[in-house]
């Protein structure tokens, strides 16, 4: 027995997105099935579904920003109840027994976690994503949402949330220098640098956000920015040389990693969760001179993830969001790509009920 369920799909990189059905599992002893109320668009979704990534499996129906609510609880199942508000994010399963899984950083299971969409599951399957009307999980890949925060503005913490919370806790955004806050460079401000700023600025950093233009620095100031710099301004690097302790790197595409080091002060550290399709040139020269360390980051953990929910709930910290109907993804994604976005594309997944399958 199986739960069907609408979603949007892709049947290729170069198709539209079509309002299909797909199958959900029936709940395991240890699952939970999610009522979908709103579902990101993570430039993620992007990159996998036009193949920038490598070969997706179609048809695929992506999303890994999921808010909803509990519909249905496996009979093991004591942490969650019917009502519950929750979110998943990237992942839906994991061994649960490695080194990394006990230590709270499922990303890094040693067996492999298995992502929301595009992977494998422990049946066999291809995970199917939150562009979708419910999703059946793994319990101990739920996450409570506080709540002050609708789903909408919730969804785009489960991924863009915790991939900046992590880093910028790990790196210490929240720590003072020589009594100072420290000077954070947010790189990009779409999806995930919009939730940076936020985040950096609650944990007590200096925030700068660097943009390609300056057509953003009202919401930048807004979002508790103390400046907003251009990287088309002349000579942007030379002016701006040793000025930062971090560098927050959330960019999609190509970037001279080499000159967005020489903003980094001494020993200062760029956290690179971007992922452009392309490889990045790097001279060791860039991180040698001055003692730099340059690092990657890739989401967070499940415990960490619900204590960015908290955090986020306790400061007032939110998305801000363009809500869309199903309809409007094709388009949105083109305007995800442009930068035009002000910050995350949320689909309100009640358009599905009047939806026509194709
Ligand atoms: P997004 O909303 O499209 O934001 C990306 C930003 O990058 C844009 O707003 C833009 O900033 C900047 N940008 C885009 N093209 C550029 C170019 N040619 N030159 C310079 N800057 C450019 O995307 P997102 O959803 O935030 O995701 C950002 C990246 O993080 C993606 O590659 C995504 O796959 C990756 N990601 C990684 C993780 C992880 O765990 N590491 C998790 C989620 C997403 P401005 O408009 O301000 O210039
Ligand atoms: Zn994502």
């Amino acid at each position: 027995m199986t739960i069907t369920v609408k979603a949007l799909q892709k049947t290729g990189p170069e198709q539209p997105f079509r309002v299909a059905t797909i199958e959900r599992r029936d709940p395991r002893p240890d699952d939970v099935v999610i009522d979908i109320k709103a579902a990101g668009i993570c430039h993620s979704d992007i990159h996998t579904i036009r193949n920038e990534w490598g070969e997706a499996s179609f048809p695929l129906t992506v999303g890994h920003e999921i808010a909803g609510v509990v519909e249905a609880v496996g009979e093991n199942v004591t942490d969650w109840k019917v009502g519950d508000r929750v979110g998943v994010g990237c992942m839906v399963n994991s061994c649960g027994e490695c080194e990394e899984c006990r230590a709270g950083q499922e990303q890094n299971c040693l067996n492999g976690s298995v992502g929301t969409y595009n992977s494998t599951d422990v049946d066999g399957t291809i995970t199917q994503g939150g562009y979708s009307e419910k999703v059946v999980v793994n319990e101990r890949f739920v996450c409570r949402i506080p709540d002050g925060l609708d789903f909408d503005v919730a969804a785009p913490l489960l991924c863009a949330g915790i991939t900046t919370y992590a880093p910028l806790n790990r790196w210490g955004a929240g720590e003072t220098k020589d009594g100072a806050p420290k000077k954070v460079a947010v790189l990009g401000l779409g999806g995930l640098g919009h939730m940076g700023v936020q985040i950096a600025v609650a944990m007590g950093a200096d925030v700068t956000v660097l943009s390609r233009s300056l057509k953003k620095e009202k919401d930048a100031l807004e979002l508790g920015a103390a400046q907003m710099l251009a990287t088309s301004e002349d000579d942007f690097f030379g002016n701006h040389r040793g000025e930062f302790d971090l560098i927050l790197n959330t960019i999609s595409a190509d970037i001279p990693v080499d000159k967005y080091l020489s903003l980094l002060k001494p020993r200062g550290v760029m956290a690179v969760v971007g992922l452009p399709p392309e490889k990045q040139q790097l001279s060791f020269g860039s991180v040698i001179g001055g003692a730099k360390a340059i690092a990657g980051s890739n989401i967070g953990g499940i415990a960490e993830t619900q204590e960015m929910l908290d955090f986020c709930a306790e400061h007032g910290i939110a998305a801000k969001i363009e809500t869309i109907g199903i309809d409007e993804a094709d388009a949105t994604y083109d305007r995800v790509v442009a930068g035009e976005v002000h910050f995350r594309a949320v689909i309100d997944t009640s358009t599905f009920a009047s939806a026509e399958v194709a």
